[in-house]
């Protein structure tokens, strides 16, 4: 094995996206070294891996289950270190080259900016970090010399079209959405989807959050702003379009016309891969596409009257400042009260709303400005959430 590996991390290893990293980075020994990973709770899957890629360090971010771990791991050499400030250690560590954040939420963030201003080449499947603070990580990025590389189908689409011309030739980028589950229900249906309904997405197997997001379509709504801050874009340059197949993840349109799409099956490994190979390409273990299996593509105009996320989505994107922390911390507590039956579906976007509506906007904020402003739409959602219920004609599903 040659000894030039890059050293990689995993920050978050064992949900969805950090299983199909570890199956992306089997097929890629001869240029990566996994040497540490991380996990909130799952322990016992952090240990398993711990074991099968001889880490040296495993840091549990849920200190409570850490005590376990160490003793599953005692006399191995992996060291075990619990708290989420070891992320920060992990992200930043001078034998590190490449971090990939797999993490949920904005938890990721105070690590996303330690690789940031450690010069790190960051794999980031963390669209919330962007989200929030894309204002403070983008230019830091230049300012340290970090490469930030998206692990988001639609992104690492628009990233690789964007391959085919130059930034100024660029007319607008298109992102792709499913539709989500609830792609053709009436308001009425929309009103009274369900916990599981929402649960059920028709192309993509991913973590519960994201698959609720993905069926209001905050998830495009998030993607709108990720795509703002990652590919420099003014909100005008940027269209949504409903693609229910998910094969077209998502197009760039240049200044002749031409429109440049990265096609294949929804399968998370192929845009990982590609962050890993990036500018490059290897063999990958995803599906390959089968276009005459496959016949038709087809497309639809996105509603925003059925699904107000988008439009808060675009409002965001064009606002910035503090608002996209806003926007995600809102949404993340909006949707946790959903998951646990306080309000309804479309309560999910009302109340998303309402807190973009009534937050003291900032245009240039700071970090402190950001995470203050995260707090407050947290707390001003948790208020927002009972009389929400009461107010529930239907009550909660
Ligand atoms: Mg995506």
């Amino acid at each position: 094995m040659s000894s030039n590996r890059k050293r990689i991390v995993i920050l978050g290893s064992t949900g969805s996206i950090g299983s199909s990293c570890l199956s992306v980075l089997d097929g890629l020994q001869d240029r990566y070294e996994l040497v540490a990973a991380s996990a909130h709770t799952q322990w016992q899957a952090l240990a398993q891996q711990a074991r099968k890629y001889g880490l040296e360090k495993v840091v549990l971010t849920d200190p409570a289950a850490a005590g376990a771990l160490a003793e599953d791991l005692a006399g191995t050499p992996t060291e075990v270190l619990a708290g989420p400030e070891h992320l920060i250690d992990l992200a930043a560590d001078k034998r590190v080259d490449v971090v990939i954040v797999a993490v949920v939420g904005s938890a990721g963030l105070p690590a996303v900016l330690a690789a940031t201003r450690a010069g790190k080449t960051i794999a980031i499947a963390n669209k919330e970090s962007l989200v929030v603070a894309g204002c403070l990580l983008m230019p830091l990025a230049r300012q340290y010399g970090a490469t930030i590389l998206p692990i988001d189908s639609e992104h690492s689409a628009i990233l690789q079209a964007m391959r085919a011309g130059s930034p100024d030739e660029v007319e607008r980028v298109i992102i792709t959405c499913s539709g989500g589950p609830f792609r053709g229900a009436s308001p009425q249906q929309l009103a009274q989807a369900s916990l599981e309904d929402a649960l059920n997405h028709p192309t993509w197997e991913m973590g519960p959050k994201i698959t609720i997001d993905s069926a209001t379509l905050m998830n495009k709504a998030l993607e709108i702003v990720e795509a703002r801050w990652l590919f420099d874009l003014p909100v005008e340059k940027i269209a949504v379009l409903i693609h229910p197949e998910s094969i077209i993840h998502s197009m760039v349109e240049f200044c002749d016309g031409s429109i440049i799409a990265q096609l294949s099956p929804p399968d998370m490994r192929l845009p990982i891969q590609y962050a890993l190979t990036y500018p490059g390409r290897r063999d990958c273990p995803a599906r390959k596409l089968n276009l005459t299996e496959l016949r038709q593509l087809t497309f639809e105009p996105p509603d925003p009257d059925r699904f107000g996320a988008l439009r808060l989505g675009f409002d965001v994107a064009r606002r910035a400042g503090t608002a996209g922390a806003v926007l995600n911390a809102a949404n993340e507590e909006a949707v946790a009260a959903f998951r646990r039956r306080q309000i309804a579906f479309l309560q999910i976007t009302e109340l998303t709303e309402q807190c973009l509506h009534d937050h003291p906007w900032k245009q240039e904020p700071s970090l402190d400005d950001l995470l203050e402003a995260d707090r407050w739409a947290r707390q001003r959602i948790r208020r927002l959430v009972p009389a929400a219920a009461r107010a529930t004609p239907a009550g909660p599903p």
